[in-house]
């Protein structure tokens, strides 16, 4: 497959490019310009500039427009595949419906709903009777997104869809490994007429984000590793820029003794080898109750030796490559040290030799929390399993984790499903299936300890994306100064009094009120 055109991201200088290597093939792919400072600085300013007409757009015409984004994004939706399938060697079926049709998806929602989801909000009151409390949505300016390479695509267009709907610009810094699944994007929306500043794109590698964080952006959304996000977090907070932070995860699968054993061993397999394990929600350890765990463990391994490794542009290949070489290595040393302490090969255990960066999916039985494949992510094809003996046992196992992103509950007994999934310490819990909560773009999306905090998705992360201002009023005539104000007296104090008794003393309106609750 020969090179892509070297592209010019914003009209900047290049200096340096940045290379994409295809890792099913060892091949290049294409390049792109690496900014320097001031090339970010200048993205920033141009989108500041574009953001300041957009902004004052009416919500409905900035969805009536984006809309127009969204039609060319599905009509060019074999390019896009065709980019995020060679740049990520991930299946074809992969790249169209876990990045592009969630992409097109979400910004439907969003043009459809952002009218009703940020039109004014009049807040009721429960004492100040006398005023009218209002919440209004503005664009904040400038957002910036640092974005990985596991959904080059789907990841950081989520998060530009819900910026530009409320009116801001954004200037988006994609990973390093997957530069141009990003830069086909830009180069739809820049042919579909809308303002082209709007949608800034700076290449380059951990520099060129901080360069983004300290550059004058008014919020940032990165997603990616948790030691990389405690720095951005930290550059975040030294410039006051409010952000969203969505870090790894290491999903739990519980596996109740009243499970359909062949439909959880199907999620097992799905949920952990799609994309070849490298998703933030990938299932990364089973917890089997020891009545199916035997049943579950040798369906999981029939299912996994009948999968098809390799060529991800054959649309019968179910598991594609290993994006970033570096996971290869972090898999060995995961399966080393679950041999070690014990633990078994079912099937899999080896990276594929070259060309191209591959790893066979790899089932782990025996294992326990003394291994690190059962307490650090993995973000590899490879499904640990633990048997254990009671459902309180999985749930103590799956809450011992530094992560808390998803979790999957799998029984028969939907009621039970859900009483389990109440305990489980993660931002979203999906009761007989996997992974499929991503693609409920109404609902939102991120993790608790250290996945993350903030969220992506639904009605709350778009309000969260604009800035919310307060606008506070009367409610009747206004007299020419409040009893509450200057001058004060002993008898305006025991005024003051005798109303703070009758609302909040005992037999005081607040008091009953709550008391009723
Ligand atoms: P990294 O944390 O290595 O990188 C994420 C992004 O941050 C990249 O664009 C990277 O650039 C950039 N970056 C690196 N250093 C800095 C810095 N100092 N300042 C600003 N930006 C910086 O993550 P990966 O790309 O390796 O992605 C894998 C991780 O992402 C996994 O842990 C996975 O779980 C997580 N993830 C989380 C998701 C979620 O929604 N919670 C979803 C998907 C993935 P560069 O590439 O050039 O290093």
């Amino acid at each position: 497959m020969g090179a892509l055109h070297s592209i010019d991201t914003n009209g900047n200088t290049p200096h340096r490019t940045l290379e994409s290597w295809e890792p099913a093939t060892g091949e290049l792919l294409g390049a792109v310009p690496i900014a320097s400072p001031d090339d970010v600085a200048k993205t920033i300013a141009r989108a500041k500039k574009a953001q300041s007409a957009w902004g004052i757009l009416p919500v409905e015409e900035r969805a009536l427009r984006l809309l127009r984004f969204r039609d060319a994004l599905v009509e060019r939706a074999d390019e896009i595949v065709d980019v995020v399938t060679r740049e990520c060697g991930k299946p074809r079926a992969d790249a169209l419906g876990h990045e592009v049709a969630v992409a097109v998806d979400q910004l439907t929602y969003y043009c459809k709903n952002a009218p009703r989801i940020l039109a004014p909000r009049e807040l009721s009151l429960h004492l100040l009777k006398h005023k009218k409390s209002v919440l209004h949505y503005h664009p904040r300016g400038v957002v910036g997104i640092i974005s990985p390479w596991n959904f080059p695509f789907v990841i950081p267009m989520a998060d530009v869809f819900a910026a530009l709907v409320t009116g801001s610009a954004v200037v988006v810094k994609p990973s390093e490994v997957t530069p141009l699944s990003l830069q086909k994007a830009k180069e739809i929306f820049d042919a579909t007429g809308l303002p082209e500043d709007l949608f800034g794109v700076v290449h380059g590698r951990g520099d060129v984000g901080q360069a983004l964080i300290e550059g004058g952006i008014q919020k940032l959304v990165f997603t990616g590793g948790v030691e990389t996000g405690k720095r951005v977090a930290a550059a975040c907070g030294a410039n006051l820029v409010p952000c969203v932070i969505e870090l790894g995860g290491k999903a739990p699968l519980i596996a109740c003794a009243d499970c359909d054993v062949e439909r959880t061993a199907n999620a097992i397999v799905f949920g952990g080898f799609v994309n070849a394990g490298q998703v933030c929600i990938s299932v990364e350890r089973v917890y089997a109750h020891e009545s199916v765990h035997d049943a579950l463990l040798g369906r999981v391994r029939e299912l996994t030796e009948k999968l098809r490794q390799g060529d991800p542009t054959t649309d019968t290949v179910e598991v594609g490559a290993i994006i970033f070489p570096k996971q290869i290595e972090i898999a060995e040393k995961h399966i080393d040290d679950a041999l070690k302490k014990g633990a078994r090969i079912i099937a899999g255990g080896r990276r594929v030799p070259g060309p191209g960066q591959f790893f066979e999916p790899t089932v782990l039985a025996g294992c326990d929390h003394t291994m690190t494949v059962m307490k650090e992510e993995i973000f590899g094809p490879i499904v640990p399993f633990q048997k254990v003996a009671s459902e309180d046992e999985a749930v103590r196992l799956a809450n011992d984790s530094h992560l808390g992103l998803n979790a999957y509950v799998f029984t028969k007994d939907r009621e039970k499903g859900k009483r389990l999934a109440q305990r489980i310490e993660a931002g979203s819990v999906v009761v007989n299936d996997v992974l499929i909560n991503y693609g409920a773009v109404e609902a939102p999306f991120g993790g608790i300890k250290q996945s993350g905090f903030g969220r992506v998705h639904g009605d709350d992360a778009l309000r969260d994306m604009a800035e919310v201002r307060h606008v506070f009023t009367g409610r009747l005539p206004e007299a020419s100064a409040d009893p509450t104000w200057f001058p004060y007296s002993s008898k305006a104090y025991r005024w003051q009094m005798r109303l703070f008794r009758a609302l909040f003393g005992r037999g005081g309106v607040i008091r009953r009120v709550r008391e009723l609750l």
